[in-house]
């Protein structure tokens, strides 16, 4: 099935085309990966998909709903969720604390509830911990709850974000340059986590920097150059591709 579709999707800032005649069908249970050089549209697209920019042309739709002009927070509540190519986890909090933070758009009950201590307050707090810890836990960083963000390893603070944006029960995940600024070491183990996805019933959307873990991981992947598709297709197909050797893996 397709969970996500792009189609004819446009954003220009100014006189600029930041993401032009854009069309992408992401299919549930794969990993679909966005790749091209600095500039290329690639967060701009994310940006577009999750609702923090309005397209200036085309449209998106999720499980057949559109969702074009979403707002994020709609978007996310719909089963969307993003990590951003710069972590924002707060610092001053726990990894706990952070991922629990994820769970704010499944919230059911009100500020009434908050305040009074109400059953029902008690009990989605205990659903939130166990949802947060289960996160923390499958993304490998249940060991540091209690650290604060900014004490951990840049590659700790990766995973966090991951289990963050699990923590709201996505069916498909944006993830932005998810490995960016982890050890190269460190990048397989990250891949593994990212490929374990899929079974768990979360699609992904994925821009990475690191080649070789986007030809290992990526079922189908799509170039962008100056905002637009260069190519669309298989790891094998894009490797071949002499129009993206000549645009981007050969430069
Ligand atoms: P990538 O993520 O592929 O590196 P971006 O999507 O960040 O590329 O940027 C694509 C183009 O759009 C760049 O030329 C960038 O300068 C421009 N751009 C991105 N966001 C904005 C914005 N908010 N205002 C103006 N220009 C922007
Ligand atoms: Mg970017």
């Amino acid at each position: 099935m397709t969970l996500l579709e792009i189609r004819g999707l446009g954003k220009r800032f100014g006189g600029l085309d930041a993401v032009k005649d854009v069309s992408l069908d992401v299919e549930e249970g794969q990993i679909t990966a966005v790749i091209g050089p600095n500039g290329a549209g690639k967060s701009t697209l994310f940006n577009l998909v999750h609702g923090f920019y309005r397209p200036t042309a085309g449209a998106i739709s999720f499980k057949g709903e559109d969702i074009t002009h979403s707002s994020p927070h709609r978007t996310v509540a719909g089963g969307i969720a993003r990590t951003f190519q710069t972590t924002n986890l707060f610092d001053d909090s726990t990894l706990l604390e952070n991922v629990l933070a994820g769970r704010i758009v499944r919230s059911k009950s009100n500020v009434f509830d908050a305040v009074f201590h109400t059953p029902r307050h008690r009990r989605e707090s205990r659903i939130n911990e166990d949802k947060a810890m289960e996160a923390l836990e499958f993304c490998g960083v249940a060991e540091y709850r209690h650290d604060l963000a900014s004490n951990v390893p840049q590659e700790v603070q990766k995973r966090t974000a991951v289990a963050m944006a699990l923590a709201t029960e996505p069916e498909l995940l944006l993830l932005d340059e998810p490995a960016g600024g982890i050890p190269e070491e460190e990048t397989v183990d990250f891949g593994n986590l990212i490929r374990s996805l899929p079974q768990q019933g979360v699609s992904v959307l994925l821009v990475e920097h690191k080649m070789t873990m986007i030809m290992g991981l990526a079922d189908t992947i799509l170039v962008l150059d100056h905002g637009q598709k260069l190519a669309l297709g298989s790891p094998a197909e894009i490797q071949s591709n002499p129009d993206v050797i000549r645009a981007y893996l050969g430069s």
